[in-house]
């Protein structure tokens, strides 16, 4: 896997410097044209305390660690652990505005990665979570080849429900909202609502009627945003339990066994 670092060379502690960068093609194409990332969010961004702070933490964590050599080895430890190879993939490292982490683009008809890398508060256990989340979208997709992402809602929180299980085999410890990247109040919201979701999708699975609703960050909905992580998390971990598996053993499962086996289970 080729990782190519953009924020090489842009000074953190000058706005001028990040604006110039920001208006890079390239990061238009990765970053900001994808993740409808607007002009205000910018601005905003670059008068922030919080967002400066973040950038300290990076700065720190930059001068002590090559982000592409770490990147690169943990890959390498994902491959020995899972068995699975890596192909020809690529992960950018981008700096945003803090929106989001990371996530997969098409960029000039090719899927590659994205890591923003100022969502990774400086800690390097951050990043091995991150990209052990990353890592299994790369060996599923391969496993599967198919467009394990919008061909319907079951695929998309099994895809997701494995990614988050692997960060949690990986980096164990940690909280459930850690994993899937949500507040507190996400996790037990689904936890309460685990059957009421359940039945509400259950018809759409085949799908992709609700994508928006479930897995859209800033969408409008009467429920928290982010729930079908949740929801795939514990339906995968679930899953596991049952069949005495770990994450790595089921990267290329055919997401139905995942759903229907927790189906009607309740809490
Ligand atoms: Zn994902």
């Amino acid at each position: 896997m080729k990782v190519i670092d953009t924020t090489l060379g842009v000074d953190l502690s000058d706005p001028k410097s990040i604006e110039s960068y920001w208006n890079d093609e390239l990061i238009k194409a990765l970053y900001f044209g994808p993740k409808k990332v607007s002009a205000n969010t910018r601005d905003a961004a670059l008068t922030s305390p919080a967002f400066a702070q973040s950038l300290a933490r990076l700065q720190t964590l930059a001068a002590s660690h090559s982000l592409v050599s770490c990147c690169s080895e943990l890959m390498d430890g994902f491959v020995r652990d899972t068995g699975h190879s890596l192909g020809n993939g690529t992960l950018y490292l981008v700096l945003g505005c803090a929106t989001t982490t990371i996530y997969t683009v098409e960029v000039e008809g090719s899927s590659v990665s994205v890591l923003c890398v100022e969502s990774l508060g400086g800690s390097t256990q951050t990043l091995e979570l991150y990209l052990a989340h990353e890592f299994t979208h790369f060996a599923r997709k391969d496993l599967l080849d198919k467009d394990i992402f919008e061909s319907c809602i079951g695929e998309r929180l099994v895809t997701e429900g494995i990614a988050d299980s692997y960060s949690a085999d990986v980096v164990p410890g940690q909280t459930t909202a850690t994993y899937c990247i949500v507040d507190e109040s996400t996790v037990s919201w689904v936890k309460t609502h685990y059957d009421e979701l359940e039945t509400r999708i259950r018809t759409t699975l085949e799908t992709t009627e609700l994508m928006e609703t479930l897995f859209y960050m800033f969408a409008r909905i009467d429920f928290p945003v982010r729930t079908s992580y949740v929801f795939g998390y514990l339906a995968v971990r679930r899953y596991l339990q049952d069949q005495g598996l770990q994450t790595k053993d089921i990267l290329g499962i055919d997401w139905r066994h995942v759903l229907c086996v927790s189906r009607g289970r309740g809490r």
